[in-house]
C-alpha cells in the first residue's frame, strides 16, 4: 500500500528557525505520524540566518526561474534529512536574507507570497505530488487560493487537498488589496468579492479559511472563542460559516527534547520520583546563574515569552512589586515591545537579588528556567494553545495562567479540581484576577506544601506529547482522502 503523502508548509520549524510555538509544531509534529503509513515532509524558506551547521548540510535539489511580481526571480530548492524526515528549503537570498525570518511587514507579505507560489511551482519539478498540503498560519495562506483558482485547470494539482492550521488569528497577513493582487498575480475579482479581502484590504489568511478543505486551530477552547466577535479578529463570521470543516486539535510538545531527566541544558536531571531533589538543585543553579539571592525557600516564578500585549504584559507590570517582594523572586526571558522591555529592565536593575530580566532569545536558558522555577506565569489576554505551559508542566513547574484558549484546556486549576489540579488559573483579565492567582499560588507553596507537591506530581504525569494529537490529525487526513 502506498503511503499517504503530506507536505507541511510553514514559515518556521525547529531546529532550523524559531521565534515561537509555530516552529515547535512544524518541526516536531511530523515525527509523530505513523511512519509506516505516512510520508510527511516539511517545506520552509531557506533563511540565510539558519545556523551554518544546518546550512552546510543542505543539498541542492534544483533551481529554476519563476516570473513573480513583474520579474523573473531565482527559485532554488535545497533539502536536508534530519532523523529520517525530509526538510525542503525554498531558496532566494533576496527574499530570505537578513538577520531574522521576519522583516518589514509589507516586504513579508511579498516574500511569503513568493514562498506560497514557489512551494507549488516546485512540486512537479521534483515529482512530489502530495495528497495533502498542510499549511500553517498566514505565511502560507495563499497556497489554497492558488490551488483552487489559478492552478485548478492543471491535472497535477487537482487532487491535492489542503488543511490550514491557525496558530494565531491575530496575524492575518493584511495589506492593501491592490498590492496583494499585484504580487500574487491572482485575479482582481477575488479582492473585490470577498475571498481575499477584508474591508478594503487584502487578507492572506482569509483566503486560506475560504479555500482550504479543512481548517484547524490549536485548542478546542480557542476554536470556540474565535467564532465570537470578542476573539474573532473580524474572522468570526467566516469561521462560523466554515464550522462543519473547522475544529480544534490541541498542540503537543516533543517529549524527547523537553525531558528533565536528560535535557543537556540542565544543571541537574530529575524525573517525577526525584523532582524534589532535582528541582532544588536546578533552582539553586538558576539563582546563581542569574545573580538572584540564593534562597532555597523563595518562591521563584518564571516567564518565557514574547513580550507583547497578547502575553499579558500589561497585567504583569502592575504586579512586579508582588512578584519581587520577599519571599518571591521573578525571572523573565523574552523579547518584544520596547515599552515592556524597558520597564522590566529598569525594575530588575533596581532589585537584582529579586528579579532578573533576560531580554534575549536563549533556548538553553529557557530550559533552565522551566526546570529551576517553582511556578510559571502565563497571564495571556488570549492564547491559541500555548506551549510554554506544557513545557512547564513537563518540568514540574506549576503554571499560573489566565483561563483562556489552550491554557484553559491544559491547566487544571487548584481551586476547582482538588486533587487533580496541575496549576492556578484566573478568569478575569484584570489586576484583581492575576493578584488573586499569584496569592493563591504563593499561599499553597508556603502553607500547603503537601498540596503543592501533589500538584507537581500531577503536572509531571500529564501527557502532552504529540501521540494523541497526531492521531487526531491522521483521522482528519484520512477523512479527507
Ligand atoms: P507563541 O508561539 O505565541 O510565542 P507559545 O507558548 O506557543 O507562544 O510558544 C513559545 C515558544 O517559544 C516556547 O517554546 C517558549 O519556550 C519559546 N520562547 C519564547 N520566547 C523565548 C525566548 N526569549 N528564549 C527562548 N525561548 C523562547
Amino acid at each position: 500500500m502506498s503511503k499517504i503523502k503530506v507536505l507541511f508548509a510553514a514559515a518556521e520549524a525547529v531546529p532550523f528557525i524559531k521565534t515561537g510555538g509555530l516552529a515547535d509544531v512544524a518541526g516536531s509534529l511530523p515525527y509523530a505520524f505513523d511512519q509506516e503509513k505516512y510520508d510527511v515532509r516539511v517545506i520552509l524558506p531557506c533563511y540565510t540566518c539558519i545556523a551554518p551547521r544546518y546550512r552546510s548540510q543542505m543539498k541542492d535539489v534544483m533551481h529554476t526561474v519563476i516570473f513573480f511580481n513583474g520579474q523573473d526571480r531565482y527559485l532554488g530548492l535545497r533539502s536536508l534529512e534530519l532523523n529520517g524526515l525530509t526538510f525542503y528549503f525554498v531558496d532566494n537570498e533576496a527574499y530570505f536574507g537578513g538577520s531574522g525570518p521576519y522583516t518589514d511587514y509589507t516586504y513579508d507579505i511579498e516574500k511569503f507570497t513568493f514562498f506560497c507560489r514557489s512551494v507549488l511551482a516546485i512540486l512537479p519539478i521534483i515529482n512530489f505530488q502530495p495528497d495533502i498540503i498542510h499549511c500553517h498560519d498566514w505565511h502560507t495562506g495563499l497556497i489554497a487560493p492558488y490551488l483552487k483558482t489559478s492552478l485548478s485547470w492543471d491535472p497535477f494539482y487537482q487532487n491535492i487537498k489542503t488543511i490550514f492550521t491557525i496558530h494565531n488569528l491575530k496575524f492575518q497577513g493584511l495589506c492593501s488589496r491592490e498590492f496583494l493582487c499585484q504580487v500574487s498575480g491572482l485575479p482582481w475579482h477575488l479582492f473585490t468579492e470577498g475571498p481575499l479581502c477584508s474591508g478594503s484590504g487584502g487578507n492572506m489568511m482569509k483566503g486560506a479559511i475560504q479555500y482550504s478543505d479543512k481548517i484547524t486551530t490549536v485548542s478546542d477552547s480557542y476554536a470556540e472563542e474565535i467564532k465570537t466577535p470578542e476573539y474573532g479578529e473580524t474572522m468570526d463570521g467566516m469561521l462560523l460559516w466554515r464550522s462543519p470543516d473547522f475544529c480544534g486539535i490541541v498542540n503537543g510538545i516533543d517529549y524527547s527534547i523537553f525531558d528533565p531527566s536528560s535535557d543537556p541544558s540542565l544543571a541537574a536531571h530529575y524525573s517525577a520520583s526525584t523532582v524534589s531533589r532535582g528541582k532544588a538543585a536546578s533552582k539553586a543553579a538558576l539563582q546563581k546563574e542569574l545573580g538572584l539571592a540564593e534562597e532555597k525557600d523563595s518562591f521563584l516564578i518564571g516567564m518565557v515569552s514574547r513580550l507583547t500585549e497578547q502575553k499579558g504584559l500589561d497585567l504583569v507590570i502592575p504586579v512586579l512589586e508582588r512578584l519581587t517582594t520577599k519571599p518571591c523572586q521573578f525571572v523573565v526571558l523574552g523579547t518584544g515591545d520596547y515599552q515592556y522591555e524597558h520597564t522590566l529592565w529598569e525594575y530588575a536593575a533596581s532589585r537584582p537579588d529579586r528579579m532578573k530580566a533576560c531580554l534575549v532569545y536563549d533556548e538553553a536558558l529557557s530550559h533552565r528556567i522551566y526546570a529551576g522555577c517553582d511556578a510559571f506565569l502565563m497571564p495571556s489576554r488570549f492564547e491559541p494553545c500555548g506551549l510554554s505551559q506544557l513545557i512547564a508542566l513537563r518540568y514540574g513547574t506549576l503554571p499560573i495562567v489566565r483561563a483562556t484558549g489552550g491554557l484553559k484546556d491544559t491547566v487544571i486549576p487548584y481551586d476547582k479540581a482538588g486533587n487533580k489540579a496541575t496549576g492556578f488559573a484566573f478568569e478575569n483579565y484584570d489586576w484583581g484576577g492575576i493578584s488573586w492567582a499569584l496569592d493563591n499560588a504563593l499561599d499553597t507553596f508556603l502553607l500547603r506544601r503537601k498540596d503543592w507537591n501533589a500538584m507537581r506530581q500531577n503536572a509531571m504525569k500529564q501527557d502532552y506529547s504529540w501521540t494523541s494529537s497526531a492521531k487526531r490529525y491522521e483521522a482528519l487526513y484520512e477523512g479527507l482522502l
